[in-house]
């Protein structure tokens, strides 16, 4: 019978030997993707009934497939939201794979788990959740753990309204909401209720009642409100969102996807102010803490009610969910889980938080050089003043096509990956900067080829 371990041995070494070489490039090159005919080409057929070997397969993907992913811990990647994680988290995503861990439930996972709560319980303190109350689970992306806060939020108003159930439940939050809050919406089938945010971009406490008032829904369970958007890096008025939400009863939710990682930076941290008032929130390790894919910290005021809503039964888990311990899985949608907070755990363990915050207020210093840059070049058009590390600016006289071109020819020439976003029905772009490698030169390089 075939064991699958014959090669591994001779296979260990050259899997590690190119996770260290990995790790240890410097510069990181930006690398892009080829198109399909090109890499059917390149690589072809490496899926067969013989298999092709463990030197081949690395070989293809160290020459071709790699080499056609674009490097988001790059530095000069600052599209989208890049990643950067630390070497001690990527290193340990090495053993979390090794280690035969399922960290679904206390019963399997006990030891995982208790490390991961830590880094929870970490986040949770700097927002001043309550200690006794307050808990989580990691779950792979913002967009999962959006879903599940909100998934147990109407749980719980369900249970509050059993006998008098609206017709329709509806959620409200702003039109800069991020697109997996819309998407839960519609997974959730209940309506969204979008609150008009003035010219500073926020969703406020007054914007939102009279909203609410206008709207006259009856089904209002929750509000999302966004701590750094992802566009512009906006923080919503989370004190008078959460006011709003503790007079009507409603659940408060933040989405601090990319933002709420700053709690730890003290030069932005007031920004942060009515976090604590917050019923649920969500933050992505594998944004701005220095963590591998895929990592979302989804935190409950009271993890209590994400265990209501969460847990599932059946005849073979009883074992498991009738014990008092903490099942990592009882608290977001999905069974079966990785420990995928552990790679950020044994960096924050290995480094210390303070590390975090160094590692957040350098970033903080680039885009703040990258807005003073962006505000003193008369063919730059600065578009928020940041609340956080994402600038948004447009080049005067752009077209989209102008954009495109541009962003393309930095991508291929491998310079750097800035692309074009829309804002107030305009294309204009955006720097997010996360990876404490970006740097001020790095800045001026790319501002230096829009002139
Ligand atoms: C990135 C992001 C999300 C989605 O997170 P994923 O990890 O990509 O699923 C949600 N909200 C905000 C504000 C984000 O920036």
């Amino acid at each position: 019978m075939h064991t699958f371990d014959e090669s591994a041995k001779q296979l260990a070494e050259a899997v590690i030997q190119y996770a260290r070489d990995r790790m240890a490039l410097d510069p990181i090159p930006l690398d892009g993707p080829r198109s399909m005919d090109e890499l059917t080409a390149a690589v072809g057929a490496t899926v067969t009934p013989e298999g092709i070997g463990g030197a081949r397969a690395l070989e293809l993907f160290d020459k071709e497939l790699s080499t056609s992913c674009i490097s988001v811990d790059s530095p000069q990647y600052v599209a989208f939201i890049p990643s950067a994680p630390t070497k001690a988290a990527s290193m340990f995503d090495l053993v979390v794979g090794a280690s035969g861990l399922y960290a679904g439930t206390w019963l399997e996972g006990a030891g995982a788990i208790y490390a991961e709560n830590q880094a929870l319980a970490w986040l949770a303190g700097m927002a001043g959740l309550p200690k006794e109350t307050a808990g989580g689970v990691f779950v792979p992306g913002g967009s999962v753990g959006n879903l599940s806060a909100l998934v147990a939020a109407r749980h719980k108003a369900r249970l509050r309204r059993a006998g008098d159930l609206p017709a329709r439940w509806a959620i409200a939050g702003t039109d800069q909401a991020h697109s997996s809050v819309i998407a839960a919406c519609d997974v959730m089938d209940v309506d969204f209720i979008g609150v008009p945010v003035g010219d500073d971009g926020r969703l406020t406490g007054e914007r939102l009642r009279r909203t609410l008032e206008e709207a006259g829904h009856d089904g209002v369970f929750a509000v999302v409100a966004t701590a750094g958007t992802t566009n512009l890096g906006i923080v919503d008025d989370l004190a008078g969102v959460g006011a709003v939400c503790a007079e009507q009863d409603l659940w408060f939710h933040v989405d601090g996807a990319y933002g709420l990682a700053a709690l730890c930076a003290p030069t932005v941290r007031a920004k942060f102010d009515g976090i604590e008032r917050a019923d649920s929130f969500v933050v992505d390790p594998h944004k701005w803490l220095y963590a591998p894919f895929d990592c979302c910290a989804l935190i409950y005021r009271d993890r209590a009610d994400g265990r209501r809503a969460h847990t599932q039964r059946a005849g073979y888990l009883d074992v498991v969910t009738e014990n008092e311990e903490i099942n990592p899985s009882d608290y977001a949608i999905g069974l079966s889980r990785r420990a995928r907070g552990l790679p950020f755990w044994f960096s924050l363990a290995v480094h210390g938080t303070q590390a975090y915050t160094v590692a957040i207020e350098r970033t903080l210093e680039v885009a703040r050089f990258a807005t003073d840059q962006i505000r003193n070049r008369p063919y730059l058009e600065l578009l928020h003043e940041p609340d956080l590390s994402v600038v948004g600016f447009h080049r005067v006289g752009w077209t989209p096509e102008d954009y495109a071109v541009w962003s393309q020819g930095l991508l291929v020439n491998g310079t750097a990956l800035v692309t074009p976003t829309t804002h107030a029905g305009r294309t204009v772009t955006r720097f997010a900067i996360v990876n404490p490698l970006t740097s001020e030169d790095d800045v001026l390089t790319i501002l230096d080829t829009m002139e």
